[in-house]
């Protein structure tokens, strides 16, 4: 390898495809004409980590095929990706294999299950601002690089740089996205950031996230911008006083071109000044991890954040400050009982919360969740990733039969067309969209109102609450229609996915 290091190295960038799930929104996206949610920032970011004269191309499979082409021209393929993306990335190292191209891996998925792929040549695991320039090192000493390069340590984020955003082809995206901290300072039992990331919540210099926005917006960027932090809020000082105020001048200084979604804990609602900051610097949505409305569950999860408060006054302080709230349910808790079921269902419908991301439980590698049911011997696979397909790797408590009818009936009951179009009303009705984030009409927004005309209002299950839902609208808030038909086609998506369209419930 000494020697191809020395020329300019062809590097191929290869993201592996979703498969279909409730995160993929790839039903929604045919609306709006684009291929995909957001793009690979992992890639993009250790593109911008090696050498500026390396000849670099980025091939997202969610957006365009792989060709044999790209990988005869590459020196090295570079994969990251999910468990999700398992099966295309079993197809991507098979393709890799048979035409004798060099593969190094990173991310998540590899992090965790390396010893299942030995095809790979070499594994950058971990941190990559740590991990890479040592691969980097000995390939450039003309050692013969090691197999793996992995860290128990974590790496500041200042030294992290701007991602590669020119590699993108932008219009085949929903959303661009960026990162701002990593870690979390809670330790919720099921989950796997910490063990990735840490607790210690690490965060780029203020003056980079701006650097950022600029890239993007030199990029003639304009629209959603998705800040992948998995609790955006970990550490509220140092957003509060640094961060906020800044995006808030660069957003004025640009009249507002972004409008950014976020992930955070419901802990947010309890800082009303921090929540103002956030609709200044043009925050307009947040994804909170609910999980459950049964106190003891959220015991036994050790999800500290949601515990003694009312969650649904929690989520209406937030909605009411002005953010568009998602978020994500859970069921098969050992401490669930048959009630569970219909107490998610009433919470749901109840808080307005449109998108609901509802999961059978599942115990990752290295987490807490996973550990107990080892010791349990209660595991029975790994986790699939997909906490909507149906799967659970261990043996729940409630007799597995029961736990899905129940978890069908939450979906039945939140997805088909009626009770769907009756919580986008509850949330309209209480939804002032802040000035800063107005949104303006585009042709885009109304080549999707046509097709949804067509492929909702008339090809589908549903049409007659669809054409009430759109007068109720029009009559009653006329202002916020084009967040309206956004939820409509949301749930367009959900409703295929949950494979709600071709049943009799609507
Ligand atoms: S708050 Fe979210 S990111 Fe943090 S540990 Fe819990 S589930 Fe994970």
């Amino acid at each position: 390898m000494l020697n191809l290091f020395r020329r300019a190295m062809n590097i191929l960038f290869v993201y592996p495809q979703y498969p279909d799930s409730y995160w993929s929104f790839r039903h929604a996206l045919r609306f709006i004409s684009k291929k995909a949610s957001f793009p690979p920032l992992g890639l993009i970011t250790v593109s911008a980590m090696l050498p500026p004269t390396w000849n670099k191309k980025l091939v997202d499979m969610n957006v365009a095929a792989l060709q044999t082409k790209d990988l005869l021209w590459a020196d090295l393929v570079f994969i990251s990706a999910m468990n999700i993306q398992q099966e295309s990335v079993d197809k991507i190292i098979g393709e890799c294999v048979k035409k004798r191209v060099k593969i190094i891996a990173g991310g998540p998925l590899f992090t965790q299950e390396s010893d299942n792929y030995p095809q790979i040549d070499h594994f950058i695991l971990n941190e990559a601002e740590i991990t890479l320039p040592l691969f980097l090192k000995d390939l450039a000493s003309g050692h013969r690089p090691r197999r793996i390069y992995k860290t128990d340590g974590y790496a500041a984020l200042t030294l992290t740089p701007v991602p590669d955003y020119h590699l993108l082809t932008m219009k085949a995206y929903a959303s661009m996205n960026l990162q701002v901290t990593r870690g979390c300072p809670f330790a919720c039992d099921f989950c796997e950031i910490t063990s990735l990331l840490g607790h210690k919540v690490r965060m780029k210099d203020t003056h980079q996230v701006i650097k950022e926005l600029e890239a993007l917006y030199r990029l003639n960027w304009r629209g959603q911008v998705f800040i992948v932090d998995d609790n955006f809020i970990g550490n509220k000082k140092k957003i509060k006083n640094n961060l906020l105020p800044a995006m808030k001048e660069w957003m004025q200084n640009h009249e507002y071109p972004f409008s950014f979604n976020i992930q955070s804990s419901i802990n947010l609602s309890d800082d009303e000044e921090l929540m103002a900051l956030m609709i200044e610097a043009g925050i307009s949505s947040t994804f909170i991890g609910i999980e459950t409305p049964e106190e003891i569950s959220l015991e036994h999860c050790n999800k500290v954040q949601n515990q003694n408060r009312d969650l649904l006054q929690s989520v209406r302080k937030i909605q009411n400050a002005g953010f568009q709230v998602s978020a994500g349910f859970i069921v098969g808790f050992d401490s669930d009982t048959p009630s569970v079921f219909q107490r998610q269902i009433d919470f749901i419908q109840q808080s307005g919360i449109v998108s609901a991301m509802v999961g059978l439980l599942n115990a990752p590698k290295n987490t807490m969740l996973y550990q107990r049911m080892e010791v349990e011997h209660r595991l029975t696979t790994t986790s699939s990733g997909n906490n909507t397909d149906l799967s659970m790797n261990f043996i729940p408590k409630m007799n597995i039969h029961d736990l899905l009818d129940g978890y069908k009936s939450i979906i039945r009951n939140i997805y088909t067309a009626k009770p769907y179009y009756e919580r986008i009303r509850q949330f309209l009705m209480n939804y002032r969209r802040p000035t800063v984030s107005r949104r303006q009409v585009k042709f885009s927004n109304i080549v999707a109102f046509f097709k949804s005309n067509l492929i909702i209002g008339i090809a589908n299950k549903g049409q007659g609450e669809y054409w009430k839902f759109l007068i109720w609208t029009l009559r009653k808030r006329p202002g916020l229609f084009i967040d309206a038909m956004t939820f409509v086609v949301y749930g367009y998506h959900f409703r295929t996915v949950y494979g709600l369209m071709t049943r009799d419930d609507d």
